[in-house]
């Protein structure tokens, strides 16, 4: 497979201040990987560029972009508790959605197969209007708002396994049908950003488009791939979208820090490889993977590593013996039950 991969050496100098583990580090992690492993001859490396103030007003409210322009502008400073703004911040968090606007145009326009954006700042808790949770623009919103404005993608569906609820993706098309969100996380009784219930499913037409699978504490490979075989992929396939996009946040990785989650690798690799097949039986193989979360610098090089290669289709047939919990089982009953009934 002819894989993209998105990056550029200014993502490194964005901070979220010090001893912040939304560092650097953990792009050379990931890319220290790369290089080792021989995957960087094996990608289509791609440098991307900042994406327009046009293309960030496709999701986000124009004050919103002043607010972050003018903060920048004026040195930085605090946005929240755990989100501060540099001078440099405008400048990267658009280069990073430059770089999954770019990840999304190469799979439209046939450059690649497929491909992975390796970017940060990450996106998906910046609502329409509000930076949080380490986010300034939303990566993946604006990619998907770019395409279907740009490149005639009408459907698109967006996965996210992010050990966080991607609050801030489901705020942007909370009443858009045209957009599937599914958001897989960690119980939000348990965690940031304290939303991302099974009961908040989208509002007017936007209704049943929005999907939240809240799981508890200690929720493995196991369980996410039972929910993914034998309720997103039967969901996703009944959307019939033009464009998948995986949120890949490695902190559902079972090493991370912020999380409670025991995802592996080989967990990833499996979800990665049946959203893949779908994606080539749906619309012609275009997916993209973006990084949001993941903080243990080992299970974030490894997982990303592990993924890459299914992209590239080097890996090998992926097994998951495990039984998925009794919890889990009653999780897709009732989720099935919920959206059944919308559509
Ligand atoms: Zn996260």
């Amino acid at each position: 497979m002819n894989t993209a991969l998105i990056y550029h050496e200014d993502y490194l100098k964005h901070s979220a201040g010090p001893y912040h583990p939304e560092s650097k580090e953990r792009l050379i992690a990931i890319m220290e990987i790369f290089r080792q492993t021989g995957i960087l001859e094996q990608v289509n490396l791609l440098t991307p560029e900042r994406c327009s103030d046009e293309d960030i007003l496709l999701v986000h409210t124009h004050e919103h972009l002043e607010y972050i322009k003018k903060l920048s502008e004026g040195g930085g400073g605090p946005i929240d508790a755990d989100t501060y703004c540099r001078e440099d911040t405008y400048d990267i968090a658009r280069l990073a959605a430059g770089g999954e606007i770019l990840a999304g145009r190469s799979v439209i326009e046939k450059k690649a197969d497929n491909a992975f954006a390796l970017i940060r700042p990450p996106g998906h808790h910046v609502t329409k209007g509000r930076a949080m949770g380490f986010c300034y623009f939303n990566n993946v919103a604006i990619m998907i708002r770019y395409l279907q404005k740009n490149c005639n993608v009408k459907k698109a569906c967006i996965f996210d396994w992010d050990v966080h609820a991607a609050n801030g993706t489901m705020d942007i098309f909370y009443e858009d049908p045209s957009v599937l969100n599914i958001s897989m996380h960690q119980d939000p009784r348990t965690i940031y950003p304290g939303t991302g219930f099974i009961d908040q499913v989208g509002e007017k037409e936007g209704e049943g488009y929005t999907i939240n699978i809240p799981v508890p504490p200690g929720t493995g490979d196991a369980d996410y791939v039972y929910i993914l075989n034998e309720f997103v992929l039967p969901r996703i396939e009944r959307f019939k979208p033009d464009f998948i996009a995986i949120s890949a946040g490695f902190d559902s990785h079972r090493d991370d820090p912020l999380g409670s989650l025991s995802v592996t690798e080989k967990g990833y690799c499996k979800m990665t490889s049946s959203l893949l097949n779908l994606a080539k039986r749906l619309c012609q193989g275009r997916m993209v993977v973006e990084l949001e979360g993941g903080y243990n610098l080992d299970a974030i090089a490894k997982s990303t590593y592990a993924v890459i290669n299914v992209l590239l289709g080097l890996e090998q047939e992926i097994e998951i013996e495990d039984e998925p919990s009794k919890p889990i089982k009653d999780l897709r009953l009732a989720l099935d039950k919920k959206f059944n009934a919308l559509w």
